[in-house]
């Protein structure tokens, strides 16, 4: 039976309850008063359920389309302003045990090089990382009890934070691993991460079983209730996700929607991050495969709607999307993008040749992170590589406190601004500094508080190459 508030995945995303949101939705799709009635309450940029959100998905009128569209600006506009968090993935090992049909990881695919990361290659990746610019990353690994158990994903979370090439330094590692214990999430909040990301992949227990045929992955309940145990461990930043193009995307968001509404029920703090992934060609992988392939107009509704259902919720698009996908995207919501992503075992300090190919899946957004930093700031975004929360004590609870109130204009816009010059004074083109530097004269003004104002202006003045005794 639907229970928000149970820790068993067969009550919080119960199935039955996401079959009967599905058939609501379609009996309301063109129910006009019940439309604008939940329009007036997303206005509000407090949320919907899952129940209203999904009549607005089902729903195919344009002009409520539009609205839609307009409002989830407007929420990303208020909550996340014209910010672009930036960051990194970094695969540490591609061995896995579990046989997931989308996944060119999986135990049976032969013809993929295997690579794990020595601490020595670790250090490498990263001074490339650093060298780019990065300051925050996510990593990840195929799942793995002998290759990459947890006190290899710890010791390497160890060395990662330790290295400090030139300016350079990773402030924020967030980590993308298979479900595990509460104690091992315990270790990973000893071990300072920052979120802890997990994606569902498909909320349909049905399809997930056959999609996830063998390996530890195939126990649909002990992945699915992975974040109330994170969240026991400690950790109060979590990630969601579901791989859209695997299973029919209305049942999906409804899912992901019910599994936030239980961790704010269960835990008074919702996911920290929604990432919305779709999957893509990879070797021995074809997307066609799957039932659940969507349009990018269908992708672009579902960001919107994901925005006004939790404005609160930080979303990430990846480079698994093209330019063109992602400038779409960008202004309906989303708060965190990936550039200059390399999806191999050892990419980033050294290119690999199609024969030795060892990626995950294919990128679309091949550019350089200075090329995707040059472009946020034409489209009018500040891209930022502040880290700050994690590190002052505000995730979780506090976190959601300040951006539910909308505060975060006094503290993640100084943030971005003053990273956005470190950025520009250590690693940018000269064409990305000019635009940067100009982009940093007006935002400044932007600031609410005059007291932060002023000390933002002096910490700016102070950023000069080498010379900064202050940390973000
Ligand atoms: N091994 C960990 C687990 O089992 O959750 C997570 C790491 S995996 C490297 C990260 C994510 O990549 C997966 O959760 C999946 O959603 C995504 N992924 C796998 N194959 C993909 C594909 N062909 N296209 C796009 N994304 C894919």
């Amino acid at each position: 039976m639907y229970d928000v508030t149970s820790k068993k995945a067969e009550d919080f995303i119960n199935h039955e309850e996401i079959l009967e949101t599905l058939a609501y939705a379609d009996a309301h799709k063109n129910d006009m008063p019940l439309i604008e009635e939940i329009l007036a309450k997303a206005a509000e940029k407090k949320g919907l359920d899952h129940r209203e959100a999904s009549v607005l998905l089902a729903c195919e009128d344009k002009e409520i389309l539009d609205k839609c569209f307009r409002l989830a600006e407007e929420i990303k506009q208020d909550y996340y302003g014209n910010r672009i968090v930036l960051f990194a993935p970094l695969y540490l090992s591609n061995y896995c045990i579990n046989g997931c049909l989308y996944c060119p990881y999986h135990g049976k695919n032969k013809h993929i090089r295997r690579v794990k990361l020595t601490q020595e290659q670790i250090k490498e990746e990263v001074i490339a990382l650093q060298d780019m610019g990065h300051k925050r990353l996510a990593i990840e690994s195929g799942e793995h009890p002998e290759m990459s158990p947890i006190e290899y994903i710890l010791e390497s979370v160890n060395t990662i934070y330790g290295i400090h090439h030139k300016n350079g330094a990773i402030r924020r590692i967030n980590v993308n691993i298979a479900a595990t214990t509460v104690e091992n999430y315990k270790k990973l909040k000893d071990a300072e991460i920052g979120t802890y990301i997990l994606f569902q992949e498909t909320y349909n227990k049905e399809s997930y079983l056959k999609l996830h045929p063998t390996g530890p992955k195939h126990d649909y309940d002990y992945h699915t209730e992975a974040m109330d145990r994170a969240m026991e461990g400690g950790i109060d930043d979590v990630g969601l996700g579901v791989l859209y193009g695997l299973e029919l995307y209305r049942y999906e968001f409804a899912g992901v929607l019910m599994h936030a509404e239980h961790l704010e029920a269960v835990h008074g703090v919702g996911p920290h991050t929604i990432s919305m992934p779709r999957v893509k060609p990879a070797e021995d992988i074809d997307p066609d495969e799957f039932d659940g392939g969507i349009s990018d107009e269908t992708f672009a509704k579902l960001c919107a709607l994901i925005r006004i259902a939790v404005p609160y919720t930080g979303m990430i698009i990846s480079t698994r999307e093209s330019e063109k996908v992602r400038e779409m995207v960008l202004p309906l919501g989303i708060s965190q993008i990936s550039g200059g992503s390399r999806t191999s075992v050892g990419g980033y300090a050294k290119e690999e040749s199609p024969e030795e190919n060892s990626s995950q899946f294919d990128v679309s957004d091949r550019r350089t992170l200075d090329e995707v930093v040059n472009w946020l700031m034409r489209l009018g975004y500040i891209p930022s590589f502040c880290t700050a929360c994690y590190r002052a004590g505000r995730t979780g609870d506090r976190f959601m406190e300040l951006c539910k109130n909308m505060q975060i204009l006094n503290c993640c816009h100084p943030n971005a601004l003053l990273t956005l010059k470190e950025y520009l004074e250590d690693y940018a083109s000269e064409d990305t500094r000019r635009i940067g530097m100009e982009m940093i004269q007006k935002e400044i003004g932007v600031i609410p508080n005059e007291k932060i104002r002023q000390k933002t202006s002096d910490y700016l003045n102070d950023i000069v190459a080498g010379g900064r005794d202050f940390r973000f």
